[in-house]
């Protein structure tokens, strides 16, 4: 049983797409958090530190990509898990996520069916990468 929900910010401009995501998210378990911009997106990841950042990638003003490089940039942000929602008709998208820094990508339109699993796998890894990095063992060399 887990006590605590992961919590997921979903930075995310249409509507739509942000009702989608929030009810497949919310049926499995998530707490989703939202910012409509990237601007509004970085002050709440500062303060949530969520489990994982959906993040758009076309986004008024500050784009999803540039939000993401923003993050990485910032010590406290660095190691958030963050996927990447690109558009389906934008090829090239995934890999310029990927190069941004994000985790991973999923596709619009959404497999409504496998996105919360997805979500899940993403933290998952990130959860096994992030135990494999500690660097509080003791090294031999
Ligand atoms: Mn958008």
């Amino acid at each position: 049983m887990n006590a605590v929900k992961p919590r997921v910010l979903v930075v995310e401009d249409n509507p739509m797409n942000l009702e989608l995501v929030s009810d497949l998210l919310q049926a499995k378990g998530f707490a989703v958090h939202h910012a409509p911009t990237a601007e509004q997106g970085l002050i709440l990841a500062r303060s949530l530190m969520p489990d994982l950042i959906l993040m758009d990638v076309s986004l008024p003003g500050l784009d999803g990509l540039q939000a993401t490089k923003a993050l990485r940039a910032y010590p406290a942000t660095r190691n958030l898990t963050i996927v990447a929602l690109t558009a389906h008709a934008m090829r090239g998208d995934e890999e310029l996520a990927l190069k941004a820094g994000c985790d991973g990508y999923l596709a619009k339109p959404i497999d409504t069916r496998s996105f919360a699993d997805r979500i899940t796998g993403f933290i998952a890894a990130a959860n096994a990468r992030r135990a494999q990095t500690q660097p509080d063992q003791s090294h031999g060399n």
